[in-house]
Formats: C-alpha cells, structure tokens, sequence
C-alpha cells in the first residue's frame, strides 16, 4: 500500500502514456497519487486528472517560479478549483531563490506565498510547500524567509489545520529546519536524492527524522530514484524511497509504506 504525494501527471513528459504510467503505479502497489498544480492551467489539468481517475487527487496553486500569469483573475480560477472535492491541498507554492535571484521578483514570490497561505487558512486545506536555495546549499535566505513566512502563518491557524498545516515537499533543509518545521506541525517529503550514492549526509539528516512525519513523493517526471536514474520518472519508481528509508530506519519496506500512505491519508484527509 504505498502513496505517491508528489507527481506532475499533467506534464506533458506523459502525454504519449498517461494512462499507462497510471495503470503501472497501480499494478506496482500505490493507492493514491496526488497531483499538485504548478499554475491556474496546470491547475486545471490536475483536477481533471483527479476527476478522471479515482485514485488521482489534485493541489492547486502557483509555483513560485511560475507567476508570469499570477493575477486578481488567475488565482481567482485556482480559487474556484480548489472548492472541487478531490482537492485536497493548496500547492505548489513556497520559494524558490534558486531560478530567481532578483530581489523585486523574490519579494513578489513572498507576497504570492502570503496570498495563498491565506487563501488555504480560509477553505482549511493543507499546504504544499517548495523550497530551494540560491546555491543548493542545505541552509540559506530561502530556509530562513520561509520558516519566517510559515511561522507568522501557523501561529493564527487553529484545529486540525494547525494540526496538520503541509508538507514541506522534497526537503532539501538542513535537519534545524527540519526540526523547526516538524515543530509547526509540518510533514516533510522525501525523494528520490535520498537514493543517491553520494547522498550519506542526507541519509544521516532523514535518520533522525520521525516516521510518523515522512511522506514519499516521486515528483514525477523529475528526480528518478536509484536504480532508474537517468530515465523518466513515474509513480511506481516511489516503492525505491519506501526502500531507502526502510533501511535507514531498520525497518521493512512494507511498514514504510504502511506509514507513509497513512500520514498521507491523515494529512490530505482523504480516508481509508
Ligand atoms: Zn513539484
């Protein structure tokens, strides 16, 4: 039984073999898959996804290095998707100083962020939350303005989803970050890096992470985990993270699932 909470279906990496790359993730064991938005028209395509497949669910939200459209009437259409029942999270929203360095479009990031952490407060839905550094270090500005922003954000929340406010998706912090966000509440998502044979600093990091905290994401078609490196990712790769931290943590990969595909369901409250 395992989750994926991390796939861009909509990309059009899967235009040939959509189906297929659902019909595989199946067979290989997942019971969801959660397709987050990256825009309002990815938004939309990840809806329909989730509207035309029973084990897809959907986010919807923008990027924080895909707000070229980011408008009053934009983000009023990602409002509107995100009453749909298979949503069942705001994101993909966070920071991103990586792609961009300039200070006027990282403020412009911070302030989209604002909007839609306000936005997930008032339909009490969880968060999906990306985070990269200028320079792919483990800690920097954009660890630092997030905690911040998150911070502020989670102090006027109340139950559950002060509970259970987001993940932190593919967490590339550093293990204080990690603990300042486990302390908000926050999940955190492990991908495919965590496979990598020169990763032991981040195997370190995630040992000392809880379990009952860990989701596993693929982030389809990006990030292909060991032993398929180099090729296309997809869903049914998610079983290699399950593997990775079974053995950091000493368990099996069968309880790893088990674990995670119920913080996913507890998080993004979609049952049983
Ligand atoms: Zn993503």
């Amino acid at each position: 039984m395992l989750t994926d909470t991390h796939c861009h279906l909509d990309y059009n990496k899967f235009d040939p073999d959509r189906e297929a790359v659902i019909a595989r993730a199946l067979e290989s064991g997942l019971i969801r898959m959660l397709v987050p938005g990256l825009h309002h028209k990815s938004s939309r395509d990840a809806v329909q996804l989730a509207e035309s497949n029973a084990s897809v669910y959907a986010a919807v939200g923008f990027h924080p290095t895909d707000l070229e459209e980011f408008s009053e009437k934009t983000f009023g259409e990602v409002k509107e998707l995100a009453k749909h029942p298979k949503v069942v999270a705001i994101g993909e929203i966070g920071i991103d100083y990586y792609w961009v360095k300039e200070k006027d479009q990282r403020a412009l990031q911070r302030g989209v962020l604002n909007q839609q952490l306000q936005f997930a407060k008032e339909i009490n839905k969880p968060v999906i939350l990306h985070m990269r550094e200028e320079n792919d270090a483990w800690f920097g500005e954009a660890s630092q303005d997030l905690l911040k922003i998150l911070e502020d954000w989670q102090r006027g929340l109340q139950s559950p989803l002060a509970d259970r406010p987001g993940v932190l998706h593919s967490f590339n912090g550093n293990l204080e970050t990690a603990q300042k966000a486990l302390a908000l509440n926050f999940y955190l998502g492990i991908t495919g890096p965590v496979t990598y044979k020169n990763a032991d600093e981040k195997r370190e990091m995630i040992k000392q992470l809880p379990l009952d905290r860990m989701l596993i994401e693929t982030d389809s078609p990006f990030l292909s985990p060991v032993p398929e490196r180099g090729k296309r990712n997809e869903p049914a790769f998610v079983h290699h993270i399950a593997d990775k931290i079974a053995e950091i943590h000493l368990k099996s990969p069968v309880e790893i699932a088990s674990i995670t595909t119920a913080n996913a369901a507890r998080l993004f409250a979609w049952g049983d």
